[in-house]
């Protein structure tokens, strides 16, 4: 199944992504974590997108589609996959249809104020990019949706590979503020011009991964 993830962000892409792809065999493929790697192997790539990652704007449109088509040529997309965090412009979506079909687009919902709490408190394995959050969130009118945290097992390392948890540098409330602007003037057309291809399934997020997983998956039919 090829599949696109569209959410502001903090909504949970990256995690419910991460757990869906492996529970299927897909490809996770995340252009933010994309970038930062780049970033880390200090490539050429990397050091174009800096500058906009910093400021929690777009990085260029011809970089990214270059980054993404090349990745998408790998063997592990062939049984299916998610791209969390791509497209994010129309254009990028329209360069995406010369690359690749899509079968649905997950459009996830969450609140504004619950989303800045939320990305906050997330902490990122700085060596396998693994997800958690400290935050223990209760929203809704009367505050029936509960995110408790996902702690690791061992505080600031993490579970899969034994990294050091740390704030993405793009993670301060001024930074998130620009990208969650950025995420409506630029990314949500998205879902209008997928709605009219009939691509899109709509999920509130209303609570942990346990949850919002099995909702996924229901939505897209794969339960
Ligand atoms: P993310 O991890 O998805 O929040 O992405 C982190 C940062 O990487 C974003 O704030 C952008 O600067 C850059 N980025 C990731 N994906 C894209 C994309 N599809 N188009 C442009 N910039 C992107």
């Amino acid at each position: 199944m090829k599949l696109v993830f569209l959410g502001p962000p903090g909504s949970g892409k990256g995690t419910y992504a991460s757990r869906i792809c492996e529970q299927k065999g897909w490809a996770h493929i995340s252009t933010g974590d994309l970038f930062r790697e780049n970033l880390k192997k200090q490539t050429e790539i990397g050091m174009k997108a800096k500058k906009y990652m910093d400021e929690g704007a777009l990085v260029p449109d011809d970089i990214v589609i270059g980054m993404l088509k090349e990745r998408l040529e790998k063997d592990d997309c062939k049984k299916g996959f998610i791209l969390d965090g791509f497209p994010r412009t129309i254009p990028q979506a329209e360069a995406m249809e010369k690359i690749t079909d899509t079968d649905v687009v997950v459009n996830l919902s969450i609140p504004d104020e619950v989303l800045i709490e939320k990305i906050l408190a997330r902490r990122t394995c700085e060596k396998c990019g693994d997800i958690y959050n400290v935050a223990d969130i209760r929203f809704g009118p009367n505050k029936e949706h509960h995110m408790p945290p996902v702690n690791p097992r061992v505080g600031g390392v993490c579970d899969k590979c034994g990294g050091k948890l740390v704030s993405r540098s793009d993670e301060t409330k001024e930074v998130i503020e620009n990208r969650l602007k950025v995420y409506r003037k630029q990314t949500e057309p998205l879902i209008k011009y997928y709605r009219e291809k009939g691509l899109i399934r709509d999920v509130d997020v209303t609570g942990p991964p346990s949850i919002m997983v099995p909702k996924i998956l229901g939505a897209i039919g794969e339960e």
